[in-house]
């Protein structure tokens, strides 16, 4: 862990490393688990249900599915801080942010950030305000000129980093994002016309394929997204394959957010 906001150390985080970047993810718990809004607006019951960000790794670790552990206890309170006590919360995050940018360089790493590890916000749309003694911390973790002031958001002010997310709200990939934030569009189950639609226009789109990759899904090529989580790497217009995680997700044979060959949809895209 290497703070209570960023882990770099998943699995996932640490195959990163050899394509020369230091992965940090920031994982909250997802959709209204914390019970203060949905961090997951566009969120399926079955994606919910499978949730990685609640049931795989160590936040699965508990006797049963009320259960918290230390894992899952930190998720709810970084969902009740952002959703209650944001700018003290954010200015958390930005701190983490030049520490995990720092911890990167001395590493001669780049660093590529997920603030959606295991939720769905909009951070494109929330603005950062830092003042004087802020930015002179920020500059002095980054070795490099911060200015004090406000900004468009995260991406705008921390421009140096590579940012990377899924997301299940299809509405976001039609925005003027930051050219340094990669989104990926996500399968929940319900919402394969959003799918088709954005792979259609070149974007991507990642998939749960239960019993391994096919070449294609519906027409578009399959590459494997598990060999690192950089999707700003991927090419454009792909599906971007990814194999279930955790027991709830490997099980899932009937919701439709893990796809299985025998009963993968096939549906072909209109000539
Ligand atoms: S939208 Fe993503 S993070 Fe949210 S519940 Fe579904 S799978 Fe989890």
């Amino acid at each position: 862990m290497e703070n209570r906001i960023y882990s770099v150390d998943s699995a996932k985080a640490a195959k990163a490393v050899q394509y020369g970047y230091l992965n940090a993810i920031q994982y909250k718990a997802p959709a209204n688990i914390a019970g203060v809004g949905n961090l997951c607006p566009k969120a399926s019951a079955a994606c919910l249900a499978a949730c990685l960000g609640w049931y795989s790794g160590h936040a699965s670790m508990v006797k049963s599915d009320q259960d918290r552990n230390s894992v899952r206890q930190s998720r709810i309170d970084k969902a009740r801080r952002f959703m209650t006590d944001r700018k003290a919360y954010l200015w958390d995050v930005c701190r983490a942010t030049a520490l995990a940018y720092r911890k990167a360089k001395k590493a001669k790493l780049k660093l590529a950030g997920r603030l959606n590890g295991s939720t769905d916000i909009a951070y494109e749309g929330i603005a950062i305000e830092l003042n004087e003694k802020q930015a002179g911390i920020l500059s002095k973790l980054c070795a490099r000129k911060i200015k004090p002031g406000k900004y468009k958001n995260i991406f705008e002010l921390f421009a140096f980093v590579q940012w990377i997310d899924y997301t299940k709200n299809a509405a976001r990939l039609y925005r003027a994002l930051p050219s340094n934030y990669c989104l990926t569009l996500s399968y929940s189950g319900t919402n394969k016309a959003d799918c088709l639609k954005a792979l259609g226009a070149g974007h991507n789109v990642a998939v749960v394929f239960g019993d391994g990759l096919p070449s294609h899904w519906n027409g578009f090529p399959v590459i494997d997204g598990d060999s690192h989580d950089l999707r700003h790497l991927d090419p454009r217009g792909v599906v971007v394959g990814l194999s279930p995680k955790g027991k709830k997700a490997k099980a899932d044979k009937e919701s439709g957010f893990v796809v299985w060959s025998k009963a993968a949809p096939s549906l072909a895209l209109a000539a």
